[in-house]
């Protein structure tokens, strides 16, 4: 009980300490707040959108309006101009034809040009690429659903002979089980 009665104590002694810096009021806070977010809403100046912004603020440009204008000004950032076509395009691997035909009439013996033979032949026709049967990843998860589909169907069809107590079909229904599951396996290596 003695100690109890020192720790009020204490607490009474410190309380003055504490009252010496003085802490704003909280209602003084909430003063300031309110007058600076005191706002008003104006329309951009070039497309109307609306904008709550200070009330000291008279007129704006909104975000999409300065963007434009800066493009316009100095032109788009490095790195987003529209590449350039840069003349006819050559096949992969031209430098190792023994003879290649440009579309303008230039020859080219191994990637050199040859300059006495220009618009001397005809331009080399480029066969254009076969589609390869690499596929996608998404492709392949795509066609590993479609499988596994057919699967289950299959499986559910074996099911219901098997409860019905039929030996006619079922050889034939896992066939193609097997067959399908292999194909499944096809995808899911690669
Ligand atoms: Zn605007």
């Amino acid at each position: 009980m003695v100690e109890k009665k020192d720790k009020r104590i204490k607490k009474k002694i410190k309380l003055p300490s504490k009252s010496k810096v003085k802490k704003p009021k909280k209602t003084e806070y909430i003063e300031t707040t309110q007058r600076v977010k005191k706002t008003h809403i104006i329309p951009c100046t070039n497309c109307g959108m609306e904008m709550e912004v200070d009330l000291s603020v008279i007129t704006v440009l909104c975000g999409n309006c300065t963007m434009i204008k800066t493009i316009k000004l100095y032109g788009p950032p490095k790195g987003c101009e529209p590449k350039k076509n840069e003349g006819p395009k050559k096949p992969p691997g031209w430098h190792f034809y023994k003879e290649f035909v440009d579309k303008d009439g230039k020859v080219y013996h191994k990637g050199i040009e040859q300059p006495e033979l220009f618009e001397t032949m005809d331009p080399t026709v480029i066969k254009p690429k076969k589609k390869s049967k690499h596929l996608s990843i998404r492709e392949k998860e795509e066609k590993q659903k479609e499988i596994f589909k057919e699967i289950q169907k299959n499986k559910r069809a074996l099911h219901k002979l098997v409860k019905a107590g039929k030996n006619r079909g079922q050889k034939c229904l896992i066939k193609k089980i097997q067959s399908l599951t292999r194909e499944v396996k096809k995808y899911i290596k690669r």
